[in-house]
């Protein structure tokens, strides 16, 4: 039977683990930029599934291509090969610049994957004593929820309750080099970054840091890899947030959008010489590569492939700045933003960034809170300048006119 907002809400409750604390909206459809609730309610969707629709809700391209697959082939495991993948591995390290891939299914387990792949390196390809690698990551990351992932997290509410942790981690300040140089040495197997911290809240590193930290990879020989789950495919107006400094990682990370909002697709993409120390039955995942995901994933390549994503992120990203720029002073104490993609510091004594949220949503506007009284927008790539006016206008709305 229908059922209200209300009543789907309170129904969660009992037999939902509460290990999240969504915003009171129950979203029943949506397309493009635009979602709409139970009860017939629009709202602009300025979170865009954390970075995963950055291609909008059900873009067509997107659904066909799923739709097609669907009536072929959704799934063999990898214990056969499907004539999906290959089109997809091709297209994707063509698009980044690297040479192999390895299909994974979600973010945390492309970063898992990652872990392992740069720990074999350091034994097989650097010589560290076995058991001794260490991976340096940066304070204030996120990389994922898993045991090992959160060994490494410098957020308490993500540990707490949740040990004994993996060891073979080293926390340095983020954007910061020399604490980075200090922390390498000859056990180190990977720097393991976020290019632009997201759920930190969009912080963005100081121009050369990114280039700094390929040159110091390659003269101490390890591995760079950037986890690019949330800030790469167009999000920040070029295809990789890596790409606005010209570097090329080792080992690229990417999730989220990779599976276009319809099925979750994540990859290590790397050099040759990195994912060849993986040999048959070291690693693997039952939907990892599955022909659903290839089929979609593809088509998430041809549409970055046309650049029209990326110059959307960047051309709209101004608008973006300046529309938050006006705010500063009224309302935003500061803020951060890279294409289309914006970490915002609210007063906090006009509210926190739940309280924002939830003024937002009553203006038909949906974003979340990252930490204490940041708001992040990540509104899909395929927003236009109209709307994106028109979630500029409901913010400051909420800010000035409280
Ligand atoms: N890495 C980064 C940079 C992320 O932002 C996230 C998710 O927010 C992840 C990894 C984890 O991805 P997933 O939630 O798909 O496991």
């Amino acid at each position: 039977q229908l059922r209200s907002s209300a009543e789907l809400i309170s129904a969660e409750e009992p037999v939902l683990a509460h290990n999240y604390h969504p915003l009171p909206v129950v979203v029943a459809r949506a397309e493009g930029t635009w979602v709409e609730d139970v009860e017939g309610r629009r709202y602009l969707d300025m979170l865009a599934g954390y970075s995963a629709l950055n291609f909008g809700h059900r873009h067509p391209a997107l659904v066909e291509a799923a739709h097609r697959q669907l009536d072929r082939l959704t799934l063999t495991s990898r214990a056969f090969h499907n004539d999906r993948l290959a089109r997809f591995a091709e297209s994707l390290a063509a698009l980044t610049g690297l040479d192999m891939v390895l299909p994974m299914n979600t973010g945390a387990e492309a970063v898992e994957s990652a872990v392992k792949v740069a720990r074999k390196w350091a034994y097989e390809v650097k010589g560290v004593a076995p058991d001794r690698a260490t991976i340096v990551v940066a304070a204030d990351n996120f990389h994922g929820r898993t045991t090992t992932i959160v060994s490494f997290s410098t957020d308490e509410s993500a540990r707490a309750g949740f040990g004994p942790f993996t060891p073979g981690f080293r926390v340095v300040p983020y954007n910061d080099l020399a604490a980075l140089e200090a922390a390498v040495d000859e056990t180190t197997a990977a720097v393991l970054i976020e290019p632009i911290q997201g759920e930190a809240g969009v912080v963005i590193p100081d121009d050369g840091y990114l280039r700094g930290v390929r040159e110091l990879t390659r003269r101490t020989g390890c591995l760079f890899v950037a986890d690019e789950i949330q800030s790469g495919l167009g999000r920040t107006g070029r295809t990789l947030a890596v790409d606005h400094e010209d570097v090329v990682p080792d080992v690229l990370l990417l999730g989220k959008a990779l599976g276009g909002g319809i099925v979750p697709v994540s990859a290590v993409v790397a050099r040759r010489d990195v994912l060849e120390v993986l040999r048959p039955g070291e690693h693997g995942s039952t939907f990892g590569g599955n022909p659903l995901s290839a089929a979609v994933g593809s088509a998430v390549v041809e549409l970055l492939e046309t650049g029209e994503f990326q110059r959307r992120a960047a051309e709209l990203g101004v608008v973006l700045r300046g529309g938050l720029a006006a705010l500063e002073g009224r309302g935003v104490r500061a803020f951060r933003a890279r294409g289309l993609w914006a970490g915002v510091d609210i007063d906090p004594a006009i509210g926190t960034g739940r309280q924002i949220s939830e003024r937002l949503m009553r203006e038909g506007v949906l974003v979340k809170d990252t930490h204490g009284s940041t708001i992040r927008l990540a509104p899909p790539l395929t927003i236009t300048g109209d709307e994106l006016r028109t979630a500029l206008g409901a913010l400051e709305k909420v800010l000035v006119e409280g």
